[in-house]
């Protein structure tokens, strides 16, 4: 038998006190759409040499809202249940300031994952509680019983595919993370990768748990990492109080402009060619790297990124770099010694890697 799930009320009264007792900075144009004559701004009337498309001289629209709309079309969700914000590390920060009191509250992450988490929740002054993900040897799996024998949480960060390591996390495993912990925390299920995996996203079962979170970004698929823009996707509840402590424009036109293109159905259609393109280069790099004396070890995984272990990672992040080639060295990481992360790139750049690995060791 699952546990009860909770009321929205419940998430709500999962926020900080002083979120719960704000009231947001109204903006002008949160108070009023740009239509008429703009005198509430105090913006300059002329915009600058090219930037009058892009009414570059008036703030953005908040939360613009045909961005949201076609986001919300994309995801499949209801557009309440969505909030835009500067790419997903804000999405991050914001629901650590949000939910988590300085010094009372608890921050749990599966390491070796994202750095932003725990960052957000240091800065935020809170403990960071770590249960490793298990290291089966040839994949990391997710420990929902070393999750479940953790002091309570209130944010529990989960990430599938999951950076650097690639696993992937069942899905009905987070739901039932999420209704075990509903009376004191929010499970957010970062799916920054989740366009590579060909597997189901849950932005839509937020619709059903008031304490998940999805975090989605245009930073990786969508090709638009300078643009900033990432997407909360949550039940009402949570979104209301994001809202409250967001910045008042967080959004610069020319990135949601962007983002719109980004989103037609002939950039999706070229997205859809590039993944499958990446794919195939992934497969030709792993065959590469599987026949490589000094490759210990190699994570597949199920994003745009292959995890190996070198006999010695950091010389060869050095060797690589000094030929011109950047890698992650990932070997700080607990459980990851030697381990580097190398993206799949474009062929030309894969085949460089290539060449450089058949001169390595030297
Ligand atoms: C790249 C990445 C993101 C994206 O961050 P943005 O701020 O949206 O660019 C989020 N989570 C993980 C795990 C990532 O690897």
């Amino acid at each position: 038998m699952s546990a009860a799930r909770c009321a929205p009320e419940g998430v709500f009264e999962l926020a900080r006190p002083e979120i719960r007792a704000l009231t947001p900075y109204a903006s002008a144009r949160s108070v009023a759409a740009a239509s008429g004559i703009l005198l509430n701004a105090n913006e300059n009337p002329w915009a600058p040499p090219g930037g009058a498309a892009l009414r570059l001289n008036r703030y953005p629209d908040p939360q613009p809202s045909k961005l949201r709309t076609r986001l919300a079309g994309h995801y499949g969700v209801d557009p309440d249940n969505l909030l835009i914000t500067r790419g997903s590390d804000e999405g991050i920060d914001l629901l650590t300031r949000t939910f988590c009191r300085p010094g009372l509250d608890r921050v749990l992450v599966c390491p070796p994952c994202f750095g932003m988490y725990a960052i957000s929740a240091r800065i935020q002054g809170c403990a960071v509680i770590e249960v490793p993900l298990i290291d089966h040897g040839a994949a990391f799996a997710f420990d929902p019983q070393g999750i479940g024998t953790a002091p309570a949480c209130r944010l529990y960060f989960l990430c599938s595919p999951n950076n650097p390591t690639g696993n992937c996390i069942e899905p009905a495993q987070v739901v039932a993370l999420a209704e075990q912990v509903s009376n004191h925390g929010l499970v957010v299920i970062d799916e920054a990768y989740v366009e590579f995996q060909r597997g189901a996203s849950l932005a839509k079962q937020v619709a059903h748990t008031p304490n998940l979170v999805v975090l989605r970004t245009l930073s990786k698929a969508f090709a638009l990492a300078a643009c900033r823009i990432g997407v909360v996707i949550a039940g009402a509840v949570v979104i209301d109080l994001l809202r409250r402590i967001i910045a008042p424009y967080p959004l610069p036109g020319p990135a949601v402009a962007a983002a719109l293109s980004a989103l037609s159905g002939e950039a999706l259609k070229r997205q859809a060619r590039q993944i499958r393109t990446l794919h195939q280069e992934k497969s030709r790099l792993l065959e590469g790297l599987r026949r490589h004396s000094a490759i210990r070890q190699i994570w597949p995984g199920e994003a745009n990124f292959i995890l190996i272990r070198a006999a010695d990672g950091p010389a060869l992040v050095a060797a690589a770099r000094a030929a011109g080639i950047l890698l992650r060295d990932q070997s700080g990481q607990p459980g990851l010694e030697n381990a580097i992360r190398i993206t799949v790139g474009a062929r030309r750049e894969n085949t460089a890697l290539l060449n450089f690995l058949e001169t390595w060791p030297p």
